[in-house]
């Protein structure tokens, strides 16, 4: 793009690219169901969240922290936290979340915390550890992707005398989907003789969590409040497909210490890492909660994956190993050749597998067209691999592909 101002043509330029490189975008969880377009109207007002959605506010008019609010208490109760418990607020994704949780916990304990994730959680446990200058300790987990509970009381157990412990379950790995049983933790933490008053447990549920709190919760792992999770968050722009990143943190608060109440210009106590918070993500994921209604999340939900199962059976029936969790939308596949995923951006782990995830909104036949690009591909790559025993095929070898334009623009596009 020249400098200058963006023409309405730019702006249309770049609508069609990303709405054309959208038809690729199988390897990411969000959501594209979403109409926002009744909300529009709302882009033209500032509306800015400083403080926190709980504390009295004064002053400045334009925020949605009353929307704010409705949307934690609403959220507490899909969780089911006890409703004069819950707290919490809206987050800039889960990353800010999972801060956040954990540093209520690191300011409850004050003591020496050691913070225990599987090492299938996302990374940004880590990298909110490392922020928050917490101990971390991964614990293995197994090939479906699950927290070994056993290995977790082993490695509680030799935590340094007197440290309270904080254990991140993740509710949907990024991988696989798979999900930690709260409960089993909470097993593994009393094995390790951890007092109930020095422990925390965070539920990771930024992708799975609201597709889970759909079913009926003997159908599911448990994970939420009433299964013992002390804090939880989603993402916004993930399941609920709200079209910009944002999260939300719910907090208990009799798990909280006392609230900071250093007065702010605004009037409000700032018990929020940021400063500024958006005004319009609330509203967004109010919006989406409320326009897909209950019905709508269990349907969509059911529709993910009943889609995820048939496309297991399509590459099962043509012998690709793909497998998924049972209540997951995620297909878990070896992973194709790099000209592949240059055109369909898929992660590439270094395991050799990768996924593709059936999200509300992406048409069966999108998933279709991959698959029949797939199986091609993997007989290429076979025959290749065949054929070429005896000299190394640099294509999929070189560690820094060069894919040509068209598959480049495809790729930043999504
Ligand atoms: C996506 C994801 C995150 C990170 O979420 P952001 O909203 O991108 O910050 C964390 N944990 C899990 C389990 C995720 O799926």
């Amino acid at each position: 793009m020249t400098a200058g101002p963006l023409t309405l043509a730019d702006v249309r330029g770049l609508h069609r690219r990303w709405l054309a490189g959208a038809e690729f975008d199988i390897g990411y969880p969000n959501a594209v169901d979403f109409d926002v377009s009744t909300l529009l109207r709302l882009f033209d007002v500032t509306l800015n969240n400083v403080g926190h959605p709980f504390a009295p506010t004064t002053g400045f008019s334009g925020h949605t922290l009353g929307l704010e609010q409705q949307l934690i208490r609403e959220l507490g109760a899909m969780f089911r936290c006890p409703p004069e418990l819950v707290t919490g607020f809206v987050t800039s994704g889960s990353t800010e979340a999972v801060k956040a949780a954990l540093l209520q916990a690191r300011r409850r304990f004050r003591r020496r915390v050691v913070v225990y994730a599987s090492a299938a959680a996302h990374t940004c446990v880590a990298k909110v550890a490392d922020e928050l200058c917490m101990r971390l300790q991964l614990v293995p987990a197994g090939l479906d992707g699950v927290m070994d509970v056993a290995a977790l009381t082993e490695l509680v157990a030799q935590r340094p005398a007197g440290a309270a412990v904080v254990v991140v379950a993740t509710i949907g790995t990024t991988m696989v989907e798979a999900v930690d049983d709260v409960p089993a933790v909470h097993a593994a933490l009393d094995a390790a003789g951890v007092r109930v008053d020095r422990r925390w447990v965070h539920a990771d549920a930024a992708l799975a969590g609201v597709p889970l709190a759909m079913l009926d919760p003997a159908d599911r792992p448990g994970f939420d409040f009433a299964d013992g999770a002390d804090s939880l968050n989603i993402s916004g722009h993930k399941y609920l497909g709200v079209p910009t990143p944002c999260g939300v943190v719910l907090l208990r608060t009799d798990r909280c210490p006392a609230a900071d109440e250093t007065p702010t210009y605004t009037g409000a106590p700032d018990l929020t890492p940021a400063g500024s918070r958006s005004g319009h993500t609330p509203l967004l994921m109010q919006a989406a909660l409320r326009g897909f209604g209950i019905t709508g999340l269990r349907e969509r939900a059911a529709t993910c994956r009943r889609n995820a199962a048939a496309l297991v059976e399509l590459f099962t029936a043509a012998d690709v190993p793909a497998w998924r969790h049972p209540l997951g939308f995620t297909v878990v596949l070896p992973a194709p050749s790099e000209q592949l995923r240059a055109r369909w951006p898929l992660p590439a782990p270094d395991d050799g597998w990768t996924h593709v995830i059936c999200m509300p909104g992406k048409r069966f036949k999108v998933y279709q067209r991959f698959a029949s690009e797939y199986l091609t591909d993997r007989r290429n790559t076979t025959n290749r691999h065949q054929s070429d025993q005896h000299a190394p095929d640099q294509c999929s070898s070189d560690p820094n592909p060069n894919p040509d334009a068209d598959q480049l623009e495809d790729a930043i596009a999504c």
